[in-house]
């Protein structure tokens, strides 16, 4: 990667963690000054006592000296505290460095979402970040690293400028006054900087390249341990004994990520090794020539612990230097990655149309000629579908698993777009909408909708906060309100009980209902529920439909059930069949045709309908 690409994505690394975290980095150039500035201040003052020692000076110097060593010290130190205290509690948490990733998915098309590429593209980010540190943690600390050596560099060199002063004399003074050694002394501090930059790029280049290969494992590791590992789990893991064969797919796992982080350990190890190895063997030649040049009389006493100190100070600022640079060069690779991820564009083209929000809700869907493949695919999972939905009416999908019914209603939500033909509302292509806006006309009952391990009423309104009064009644209107009344804390109740130990569990049905009272409080003009009832009893399911004409008002509804006993109600029913809309009318008209699918599929339920008693 070119310098000049590393060091725009690195200026643009910081504005992002400015961004994430406002006033962090103007508190770690305090806080990196302070650590700079204490070992120089100890290094001086030291020298300066030790001074006024030697030459006999009145007791009362030497006593200022100290108080003022002490009083440095406190305020440096305390300073200090005060920074890295409200950089880690105030502002930089470590969660919040995957903040960017979670906004992008939040934006990101769900065709993407749902593609496997891009897991493993989040679980690689994920992996970076809480393995090596790389990315946007690392800018952190090689910000505090550049800052406190840039520091510790000019207050080195000018403290220790005297010890490089060139002697005249004969003998063995006229090697160690010699300029020449001073410059000697300097290229070789210069040679370990050099070597440092190219130990920490290499190593932890090599250590990048075996995290990239394992992020697969990782990924299926992540999954066991976020899926396998709850309660809610526990049950079909015993009943089924998964133990075993989650046990083996355990070890297969561990075995990855010990390979991974033996791998990282092995190159990481190097490095430290190579870069201290070589601190000390500098630290000694340093100590030797001041020492050697102090006990030929070049410097006094206090001259020696300065320039001593300072000459240390100096080779471990240096190094902290470069390898501060070298550490952001090696990160730019993380911060490439990261970017790529959050620069990737949404394909889906996304309008600017307001869906003017009309207080009579009155909105017409149109479908014309669509046709869809998921991407990637080469079948066609509807064909040629086209289809209107009368305002204010209750429309019933039905059909054989796999007809295509969720898909149509994944297009309708703009979930994905028409591989062929359109979709217009109130006679505009749905494209071109504001996509929000677009969205938010539709309250939709998943089958496979989460509820979160948070407070009832959270759960219903989609936020922290909400109208207790119409979050009751949107949750008495989907058949909650009996299981409402026993709730120990009433909406403030959590679900499930991963937070909370007096959470409840729920039954599907239970759950399902709640899912449909969040769809009503949202209250949008179009309630679309796919397969609304499947977890209900018999019972739950005639209650439901019983309010469903009351609920509904004067939304548009849309029902994707499977059991047809469920879509007699509808004032109109569309059967599909391997992806085509075979049959539309009412019931009564469906049903009457004996050559039609639909009383084909009616008389195949009936027989349960009669057992149900419906
Ligand atoms: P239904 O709701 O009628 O049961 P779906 O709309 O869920 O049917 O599915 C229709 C077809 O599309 C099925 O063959 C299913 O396997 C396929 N399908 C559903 N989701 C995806 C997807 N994300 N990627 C590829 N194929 C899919």
């Amino acid at each position: 990667m070119k310098l000049s690409t590393k060091v725009k994505l690195t200026i643009r690394g910081y504005r992002l963690y400015s961004e994430l975290f406002p006033w962090a980095l103007t508190l770690t150039v305090i806080q990196s000054v302070m650590t700079a500035i204490q070992p120089f201040l100890n290094i001086f003052l030291s020298a300066r006592i030790i001074d006024a020692l030697v030459m006999g000076e009145p007791l009362q110097r030497v006593m200022m000296l100290v108080i003022a060593i002490v009083s440095a010290n406190c305020f440096v130190k305390l300073t200090e505290h005060a920074c890295t205290h409200a950089i880690a509690v105030k502002y930089v948490h470590w969660r919040n460095f995957s903040f960017p990733q979670l906004a992008k998915c939040q934006e990101t098309d769900y065709e993407k979402l749902e593609n496997a590429e891009t897991h493993q593209k989040i679980a690689h980010l994920q992996r970076v970040i809480n393995s090596t540190g790389m990315g946007l943690p690392r800018l952190c600390w090689a910000f505090q690293s550049v800052i406190q050596a840039v520091c510790s560099l000019l207050l080195s060199i000018f403290l220790m400028s005297g010890a490089f002063i060139s002697v005249e004399g004969t003998g063995v003074w006229r090697v160690l006054g010699s300029p020449w050694l001073s410059v000697c002394i300097i290229g070789i501090v210069l040679a370990k900087c050099v070597l440092d930059i190219w130990w920490v790029n290499h190593y932890d280049a090599k250590g990048y390249q075996e995290l990239g290969g394992y992020t697969e494992q990782n990924r299926v590791g992540d999954h066991y341990y976020q899926n396998f590992m709850t309660y809610h789990a526990g049950k079909d893991m015993k009943l089924y004994q998964m133990q075993k064969i989650l046990k083996q797919e355990m070890a297969q796992i561990q075995m990855g990520f010990r390979r991974t982080t033996k791998a990282c350990a092995h190159w990481s190890l190097r490095k430290e090794l190579l870069c201290k190895t070589t601190d000390v063997l500098l630290s000694a030649v340093f100590y030797s020539y001041v020492a050697v040049k102090a006990l030929f009389g070049a410097f006094g006493v206090g001259s020696i612990v300065q320039y001593a100190g300072a000459l240390t100070q100096f080779g471990a600022a240096a190094s902290l230097c470069f390898t501060g640079f070298a550490s952001l060069s090696a990160n730019a690779r993380a911060l490439s990655d990261l970017f790529e991820f959050l620069d990737t564009p949404n394909e889906m083209y996304r309008g600017s149309l307001s869906t003017e929000k009309r207080a009579d809700r009155n909105y017409t869907i149109e479908f014309q000629d669509v046709s869809f493949r998921y991407p990637g695919t080469d079948t066609w999972v509807l064909r040629h579908v086209s289809l209107q939905f009368r305002i204010g009416s209750r429309l019933a999908i039905v059909g054989e698993n796999g007809s295509g019914k969720s898909t149509l209603i994944k297009l309708l939500c703009r979930l994905y777009d028409p591989t062929e033909g359109r979709i217009l509302l109130n006679g505009i292509d749905i494209r071109k909408y504001d996509y929000a806006q677009y969205q938010a006309l539709f309250s939709v009952v998943f089958q496979d909708y989460r509820l979160f391990s948070l407070p009832l009423g959270e759960n219903v309104a989609a936020s922290r906060h909400y109208d207790a009064v119409r979050v009751t009644v949107a949750l008495q209107d989907a058949g909650f309100g009996e299981r409402l009344a026993q709730m120990p804390q009433g909406l403030s109740t959590y679900l499930y009980r991963d937070f909370d130990e007096s959470g409840v569990e729920l039954s599907g049905g239970e759950a399902q209902k709640i899912a449909i009272a969040r769809a009503l409080y949202k209250d949008a003009p179009f309630l679309i529920l796919d397969e609304p009832t499947a977890a209900l009893d018999p019972v739950a399911e005639a209650e439901i439909y019983s309010q469903l004409n009351a609920i509904v008002d004067d939304r548009t509804a849309v029902y994707i059930s499977h059991r047809l006993s469920s879509c007699r109600f509808c004032d109109q029913i569309a059967v599909f069949d391997h992806g085509k809309l075979v049959e539309f009318g009412t019931h009564e008209e469906l049903v009457s045709d004996q050559t039609s699918k639909y009383f084909a599929l009616w008389n195949a339920q009936a027989q349960y309908y009669e057992k149900e008693g419906q």
